[in-house]
């Protein structure tokens, strides 16, 4: 644990006064109908961060309003991909421009480090940029070859109008995911940010504004998911629901969206495992695992939350882990050189300490941390680097999401055992694999149950490379040539081009 005071620049670099957020309807800025607001303290400094307007239904039904006359009146969807391109273009610009304004807001909402925030802004800049360049190249097909009189297309199109609902762990990352692929494939939205992070997705919207996208095309609501997510999961006028967050919510939204049967995409939790052979280099092996617990304080759904390690090497990965972890940098998240920042809620530390405690009780051990810790000269919640071994695959720590940086470590003796206890789990958002031996790497990233299997690597990831979950981890893909399929309606047109068929109805 590296004590962390706050700089005097970055002291004087806190807001004077809370960001205000409104909604965004129709192209015009708006409190809620009824008037009322919600606050969002930070987890770390404790200071009122941000005031946002509290959706209501009326709120929510105008945005939807707003977002099904955009769609058709073509203003967005029948334009050309060049111009969708073009604009999307702009914004990645703007969005570069407004890089440490709006990663000081996400550090302060959401707890996570300042470094950490700039990345994310900054590197979501990029995944408009390649939705730009699908917006101009994405095509349907032609079948030229059904006959002398006959000629089909597959035609492409917007699915309609799509509602965006985030979560709190990456909200600005997480919104470009999904928000430029949608635009791209010409479709009208309605955003609803978390609670705890509803900032920077408002400070996207100033930035489409001043791009010039047309109102109505892009519409936000501030607020919770009741009533605002529901109402926008289970409306008529909705056609689709893109969606990233826990299971159990993602499960409530496929209940609310199935009454008019309308498409969902669900980025959803995971248990990820790491599985370390006997040849793997252990000292990167070790490095990618305290990463793959410590990023984002452990609350992200690529967490490398479980270990699988083959007994041989347990102890001496487990040492070098442990080893690492006393290294890592946890703190302020202001502190540029800080590398896990805080927990997002008090209620949410509890739970992370609940998890331990059960597990230390069905007889796992304790090899580093396990509780909250405190930072100097600031009042919120953080948790120390955890390593918990001897865990077995029955206990809630081995078999659910535990959104803190806390590592369950399970052993092995052959590969059949580690692709079992791989894909013993409800999720199957991402796996890793560990050995110097390509075909032990192959073997198991053919059998693993997960939406993307890192080799010898943890948690890269790249706008061309499609993103998704396999099980409960979610269905639908994001990012690449596929997170924009997600957003197209296929049409298929049949055309008789001669007359070589003699009437149906016989003369
Ligand atoms: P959450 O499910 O509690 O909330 C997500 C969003 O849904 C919030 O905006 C919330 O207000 C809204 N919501 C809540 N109830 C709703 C309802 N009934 N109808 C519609 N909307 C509703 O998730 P969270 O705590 O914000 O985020 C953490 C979860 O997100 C973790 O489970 C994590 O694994 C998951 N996650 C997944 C990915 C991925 O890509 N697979 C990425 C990041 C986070």
């Amino acid at each position: 644990m590296n004590d962390m005071t706050i700089s005097p620049a970055v002291e004087a670099a806190l807001p004077q006064a809370p960001f205000e957020g409104r909604h965004l309807i129709d192209g015009e800025w708006r409190g809620s109908a009824d008037g009322q607001t919600f606050d969002r303290l930070s987890p770390s400094h404790g200071i009122l961060v941000s005031r946002s307007a509290k959706g209501s239904k009326a709120d929510t039904e105008a945005a939807i309003a707003a977002a099904r006359n955009s769609f058709d009146s073509g203003i967005w969807s029948r334009i050309s991909g060049k111009e969708r391109s073009t604009f999307l273009l702009k914004v990645a610009d703007l969005i570069k421009a407004n890089v440490e304004r709006m990663a000081l807001i996400e550090t302060l909402e959401s707890g996570k480090p300042i470094s950490q925030a700039r990345g994310e802004v900054s590197g979501a800049a990029d995944l408009w940029r390649y939705a730009a360049a699908l917006a101009r190249t994405q095509h349907g097909d032609s079948h030229n070859s059904l006959g002398e009189d006959m000629l089909a297309m597959v035609l492409k199109e917007p699915i309609g109008v799509v509602s965006i609902i985030t979560p709190w762990n990456f909200p600005f990352w997480i919104l470009s995911q999904k928000l430029p692929f949608a635009l791209a494939a010409g479709c009208t939205c309605i955003i609803k940010p978390s609670e705890m992070t509803p900032s920077t997705t408002v400070m996207l919207g100033e930035l489409l504004m001043e791009a010039g996208l047309p109102a109505g095309v892009v519409n936000i609501v501030l607020g919770y998911g009741d009533p605002v997510g529901a109402l926008m999961a289970e409306h008529a006028d909705v056609d689709m629901v893109s969606f990233t967050g826990s299971t159990a919510v993602g499960k409530a939204i496929t209940a609310a969206a199935s009454k008019t049967l309308k498409k969902v995409a669900l980025e959803l939790g995971g248990k990820n495992p790491q599985v370390i052979f006997p040849d793997a280099d252990l000292d990167s092996a070790a490095d990618a695992i305290t990463f793959g617990v410590y990023f984002n304080a452990g609350e992200c759904c690529n967490s490398g939350s479980r270990i699988i390690v083959h007994e041989d090497v347990a102890d001496a990965v487990v040492d070098k882990v442990v080893a690492l972890s006393r290294k890592v940098a946890f703190g302020d998240p202001l502190n540029p050189e800080t590398q896990v920042g805080a927990i997002i809620s008090t209620a949410h530390q509890g739970k992370i300490a609940g998890y331990i405690k059960d597990a230390l009780a069905a007889g796992a051990s304790l090899k580093l941390g396990g509780t909250p810790v405190s930072v100097p000269g600031l009042p919120g919640q953080f948790f120390g680097p955890t390593v918990v071994a001897d865990v077995t695959a029955e206990m809630a720590i081995a078999r659910e999401e535990v959104f803190g940086p806390v590592l369950s470590v399970l052993t092995f003796k052959t590969l059949e055992q580690a692709i079992s206890l791989t894909n013993d789990a409800s999720y199957g958002l991402s796996a890793g694999v560990w050995s110097e031996n390509v075909h032990t790497c192959l073997a198991f990233a053919r059998r693993a149950q997960a939406g993307t299997v890192w080799t010898n690597t943890w948690m890269d990831g790249f706008p061309e490379v499609t993103f998704g979950g396999f099980k409960q981890s979610g269905q639908g893909r994001e990012n690449g040539p596929y997170g924009l399929e997600e957003f197209l309606e296929i049409k298929s047109v049949v055309m008789r081009i001669g007359r070589t068929r003699g009437n149906w109805v016989r003369d």
